[in-house]
């Protein structure tokens, strides 16, 4: 009963830095509080959970026991396909054993952060453990729901993801009971409609040809544009500029702190091509 009231939420990491959940929990509307006791049930969370080792695991069983087909599965981190996983065990699993055990019980997968959407950071050339995001990992591994049906992946990339894209897709489907509309890439539009560049708060200083042409120059001082230090606004669908980022004030996003946008939501685009490209 209570399951229905709170949907559940079991949350996975795997190869990453945890950013997305220090990101999470730095949040303030809800707070994650908020969120965990009063709007979700998070049953297993390596990171939030009160208990470890065989407890956890147990509590990670009950779960799936109580709640099949009904949870919502959040994953942080990439997989190793390499090796069949033993680069990132939890409770002696692989990645690929916990999907197959868990996922194919869920209502739904998130797959939060750059990591999880496409493999992120890890999968940087030379790649060393073959690491990539969800969709590809259950795409290799024949992940289905258990009835044999696709499994939804919404994919919510950045580095670390927004917090609220990750709140409101949760509150939407608490809501609406279902999932938001997705783009090709399973990110949802009402987040991932728009490119930066549409919307960021220095377009008029772009269109009227104001730019920074190097750090602490006058155009830098003044706000203008930076497309030419690097920003790749215009090629980075995502909802910074309107939502911002950490909850400290007006303009706190990188474009608005005087930082080019470096594509963090975006596969292929700016420092994670940079780290690709690298022989
Ligand atoms: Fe960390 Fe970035 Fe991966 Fe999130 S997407 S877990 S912030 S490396
Ligand atoms: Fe576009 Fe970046 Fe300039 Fe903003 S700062 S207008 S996103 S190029």
């Amino acid at each position: 009963e209570q399951s229905q009231a709170r949907p559940t939420v079991i949350w996975l990491h795997f190869q990453e830095c945890t950013g997305c959940t220090e990101s999470l929990l730095r949040a303030t509307h809800p707070t994650v509080e908020s969120l965990i006791l009063d709007l979700i049930s998070l049953d297993y969370s390596e990171t939030l959970l009160a208990a470890a080792g065989h407890q956890a695991e147990q509590a990670l069983a009950d779960s799936i026991a109580r709640n099949r087909g009904n949870f919502i599965l959040v994953v942080e981190g990439s997989v190793p396909m390499r090796d069949g996983g033993i680069y990132c065990k939890v409770a002696r699993k692989t990645p690929q054993e916990m999907l197959h055990e868990i996922a194919p019980q869920a209502a739904a997968v998130v797959a939060i952060g750059s990591c999880a959407s496409w493999g992120g950071v890890q999968s940087a050339a030379p790649n060393p453990t073959e690491a990539v995001g969800i969709p590809v990992a259950f795409e290799r591994e024949g992940i289905t729901k258990s009835d044999g049906s696709p499994l939804p992946v919404i994919t919510l990339p950045g580095c670390p993801a927004s917090p609220y894209n990750l709140l409101s897709t949760v509150l939407y489907y608490l809501t609406l009971k279902r999932l938001p509309e997705l783009d090709a890439k399973g990110r949802p539009l009402f987040a991932y409609g728009r490119l930066i560049h549409e919307n960021c708060e220095r377009r008029p200083h772009f269109d009227a040809g104001r730019f920074a042409e190097e750090f602490g120059d006058e155009g830098h001082r003044k706000g203008w544009c930076l497309y030419k230090l690097g920003c790749k606004g215009p090629e980075t669908y995502a909802n910074c500029p309107a939502i911002e980022f950490g909850d400290v004030g007006a303009n706190t996003w990188p474009v608005g702190i005087g930082h080019p946008c470096f594509g963090c939501a975006e596969q292929g685009v700016g420092f994670h091509k940079a780290l690709h490209d690298q022989a």
